[in-house]
């Protein structure tokens, strides 16, 4: 069996429909896109030797089928520059969602490298009932949350798509440097949309994708956080 579908395979045996951001990662390198390095640490011991091994800073987020944003719920501890903090990060995390998601069950916390900052993009999937995965593109933060500033294409994609979805946003002007501020990679971000519209054309058993946000770079962008929802099982796979 290939990862990705012993990934799917293990959710349906667990009954889960939510991939926890560290197996969402590892289907979305199997497909070309590239993540943040991510471990799970099931101890604050485990946590601390995770962060040694990968190199300082890291980052410290909760694991949980429970728990599907993560920052909502006191789940993220970001720049942790060495042992200690990391040590301080694992319990604070534990402690705050246990306090705002009494009962949730926790894995443990996944460790992962603090990536530079970027432009932040969007890119998510969702299935329209009439025209099947339909892919979205937009600016990160308030760009995307309050001005809703996103394009939207019928999976497949063609590279003119791919084109057309980056510039057609209002805050395109932002990808190509704004005011001194670093340009982002936009053939980069194109070949991102094709690659993730290969991907979900041949994981049909992939109800909802978010890479929210990605950071985007003057050569390359990385995703820094991912969401993998599944169709229910035994739903109309294909559903185009
Ligand atoms: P949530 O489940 O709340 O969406 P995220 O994983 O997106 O949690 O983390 C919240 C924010 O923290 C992100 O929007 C991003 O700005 C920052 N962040 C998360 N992971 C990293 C990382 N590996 N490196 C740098 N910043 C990160
Ligand atoms: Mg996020």
């Amino acid at each position: 069996m290939t990862e990705r579908t012993e990934i799917i395979a293990r959710a349906r045996q667990e009954k889960r429909t939510y991939l926890n951001e560290i197996e969402s990662k590892e289907l979305l390198r199997g497909a070309g896109i590239p993540t943040t390095g991510i471990v799970l640490a099931k101890s604050r011991e485990e946590a601390v030797a995770q962060a040694q091994r990968i190199g300082f800073p890291v980052v410290l987020k909760v694991v949980s089928p429970d728990v599907i944003h993560k920052s909502d719920s006191g789940g993220v501890k970001l720049n942790l520059t060495d042992a200690d903090s990391v040590s301080r990060a694992y319990d604070e995390i534990i402690k705050a969602v246990s306090e705002r998601q009494p009962g949730a069950p926790v894995e443990g916390v996944s460790v992962q490298n603090m990536a530079r900052p970027g432009v932040e993009v969007i890119i998510g999937m969702s299935k329209d009932p009439q025209f099947g995965p339909v892919l979205m593109f937009g600016l990160g933060g308030i760009l995307v949350e309050i001005l809703k500033d996103v394009s939207f294409r019928i999976v497949p994609l063609a590279p003119r798509d791919a084109r057309q979805m980056i510039h057609e946003i209002k805050g395109y002007p932002l990808l190509e440097g704004y005011r001194g501020s670093e340009p982002a990679d936009v053939a980069f971000l194109e070949q991102l949309l094709l690659k993730v519209s290969s991907f979900v054309e041949k994981t049909p058993e992939i109800k909802e994708l978010d890479l929210n946000p990605i950071f985007a770079y003057r050569d390359g962008a990385v995703a820094v956080d991912a969401r993998v929802i599944l169709e229910e099982d035994g739903a109309a796979a294909g559903n185009t």
